[in-house]
């Protein structure tokens, strides 16, 4: 059996026991993707955000943010559903570091619906593909990657097919949060190659958490550079 068909079972199996009740209250009433309506509801939701990098805009008339006006970046827009903030940021890391992966799972069933608009007509990928993990974290760290869950729900959803092989992390790189945004550019250009497979296609971008953005920049510039002819990148979170 695949890793993928293993780790797809895991979280089918998980999610069932918690599906009856709200991960976040326990409630048993009206709950749908593992969340009652009042908590969806409270859920800190992004609101208007630039439309390149979803970094939040305070004017409701400006669609994109100083830095990507400045330098656009490699990805055509970019979709998030919330701030990375309570209870996100918990479900998230309950998700990443502590292998809870029915949060992950509430979360991307979540997403799949809220983001659904944004992936009508045109605006459709080809192909979804997370964002990966250097393979030496995947396999002696963390042992999976929590952004391949996420595409893989969200691919199932919006019956767009995935490929998990077609982006591949060649550097294992630091925080780099403290670097300015040119730098953690540079620091991050050759850090992905892509398959030359993606040649032609609208490729979805997959991610737990848009921190700088600049991983999701060097991961949509290398399908760009392997002839991808667009990128959407895909995330549950934002950092402000
Ligand atoms: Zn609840
Ligand atoms: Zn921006």
């Amino acid at each position: 059996m695949s890793i993928r068909r293993i780790l797809s079972q895991i979280v089918d199996r998980s999610i069932d026991r918690h599906l009856a009740r709200c991960l976040l209250c326990g409630s048993a009433e009206e709950v749908r993707f593992g969340t009652c309506s009042p908590c969806h509801q409270d859920l800190p939701a992004l609101g208007h955000a630039c439309q390149c990098c979803a970094l939040p805009l305070a004017e409701a008339t400006d669609r994109q943010c100083a830095g990507c006006l400045q330098q656009p970046p490699p990805q055509a827009c970019s979709h998030v559903c919330w701030y990375y903030a309570y209870p996100v940021a918990q479900l998230i890391q309950r998700f990443k570091y502590q292998r809870d992966f029915s949060a992950g799972r509430t979360l991307a069933e979540l997403a799949a619906f809220q983001l659904a608009p944004q992936i009508k007509g045109e605006h459709r990928p080809d192909l979804l593909v997370p964002v990966p993990m250097h393979w030496r974290k995947q396999l002696f760290e963390r042992g999976y990657n929590q952004a391949q869950l996420i595409a893989n729900i969200l691919g199932k959803h919006w019956r767009i097919p995935l490929d998990n092989r077609a982006l591949r992390k060649t550097t294992a790189t630091d925080s780099q949060q403290k670097l300015r945004r040119t730098q953690r550019r540079k620091n991050l250009t050759h850090s992905f190659v892509a398959h030359p497979r993606v040649r032609g296609l609208h490729i979805g971008l997959v991610d737990d958490v848009i921190t700088t953005g600049a991983t999701q920049e060097a991961a949509a510039q290398s399908l760009l550079d392997a002839g991808a002819t667009r990128v959407s990148s895909y995330a549950l979170a934002r950092t402000p």
